[in-house]
């Protein structure tokens, strides 16, 4: 007997062949082969309008094509883009597109552990090989045979190189997996790197954010579902449909900025009426993201609506590169010496590492530090 279509599966769980048509728009939509709005983005319209040449397009792929095979696996990371991907509100097109995939393997969520997890993902791959995607969370450290990072005895260079090596595609999911993110940071003592720095030979895509945008995740799954296939790439190995403008020249603030109107701090006069945090370091002009247009939770804000600047997340060297607050013309109140030994006394009630808490101290005297000799 054949294998299931993604269509079968569909309609035998409930889905009428008209709410079939209306997925099959939005994820052309999503996927930038048609206009989709930040709404219809994150849920079903109410309102079915007659199916597009690429809601047809998509809709026939997914009436003939089996579910696709993911084997996601996690390195240096915080499991972050799994927890928005999940947390996305529901029903969603998020978990209409999860629905047309088979995860195979994944760590945070796989019901199986240890030897078990272990020899299901080993069958996946014998199974689906040339098949399946591969999704990487996290960075991948390499100083010292890669020991900072070990999973059932194997480094994650070695478990990324075995899995890479009978994957169709490669997806490195968040900024760590695309450019090392967080663990890359100056000194990066593990010597951390990217997907694309460790494969050569596989065809890999960057969906960096810090955490990835959950329906550019979908969107770019969607287009190798469709087409088998990933979709056109910039020269950071980005998708161009969702990295191919800045934040800024979407920005719901850009008004402001053209007209000279900023925020100087968070709390004054600029800032409580919605003016441009160019000031207080946003990095909104040199970034390039779907927040503006996507946004997240259903479309409902993203950071610059909720009166942060833009970190720069989904850019190489995030991180080292200024997104905390640099580029401000006025003092904002950072943390005193003086605070910090306080916090550390009321961090030792509560029972908070004293380790942890001692590294961020260093780092805040520091900064004040740096501070006061600028002064
Ligand atoms: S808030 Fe940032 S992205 Fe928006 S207009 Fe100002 S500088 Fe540009």
């Amino acid at each position: 007997m054949s294998e299931e279509t993604i269509y079968q599966r569909l309609i035998n769980a409930g889905m009428s062949r008209r709410e079939f048509m209306k997925l099959s728009g939005l994820v052309a939509g999503m996927m930038g082969l048609q206009s989709v709005s930040p709404v219809m983005a994150s849920g079903l319209p109410d309102r079915l309008e007659r199916p597009s040449p690429q809601a047809r397009t998509v809709a026939k792929a997914l009436a003939s094509k089996p579910r696709l095979p993911v084997i996601w696996l996690e390195f240096q990371d915080c499991a972050g883009c799994s927890e928005a991907l999940t947390r996305s509100q529901a029903p969603t097109l998020v978990d209409l597109v999860l629905n047309s995939i088979s995860v195979e393997y994944h760590e945070t969520l796989s019901a199986a552990a240890g030897f078990q997890a272990e020899e299901a993902k080993q069958a996946a791959m014998k199974k689906y090989a040339g098949n399946y995607v591969l999704v990487v969370e996290g960075a991948i450290p390499t100083n010292d045979g890669g020991i900072y990072c070990a999973i059932g005895g194997k480094s994650a260079v070695s478990l990324l190189q075995e899995a890479a090596a009978g994957a169709a595609a490669v997806i490195s999911t968040g900024n760590c997996a695309a450019y090392g993110g967080l663990p890359r940071a100056n000194p990066n003592p593990t010597g951390a790197l990217g997907v694309a720095d460790l494969i050569k030979d596989k065809p890999v895509v960057n969906i960096p954010g810090c955490p990835a945008i959950p329906e550019v995740f979908t969107g770019t799954l969607a287009h190798f579902l469709v087409f088998g296939a990933l979709p056109e790439l910039d020269s950071l190995g980005r998708p161009k449909t969702f990295y191919g403008q800045t934040i800024h020249d979407r920005c719901l603030r850009r008004a402001f900025y053209e007209a000279g109107k900023f925020a100087y701090s968070f709390d004054d006069e600029g800032a409580k009426k919605g003016w441009c945090l160019y000031k207080l370091g946003c990095k909104g002009p040199t970034t390039y993201n779907s927040c503006a247009t996507l946004k997240w939770s259903g479309g409902l804000s993203f950071p610059i609506q909720s009166g942060h600047p833009c970190l720069g997340c989904s850019e190489p060297n995030f991180w080292d590169g200024g997104g905390f607050y640099q580029g401000q013309s006025a003092p904002i109140d950072r943390p005193t010496v003086t605070t910090l030994g306080a916090a550390a006394a009321v961090g030792a009630v509560i029972g908070v590492g004293a380790g942890a808490l001692n590294g961020s101290q260093k780092r805040h005297a520091h900064a004040a530090d740096e501070e006061r000799k600028s002064e």
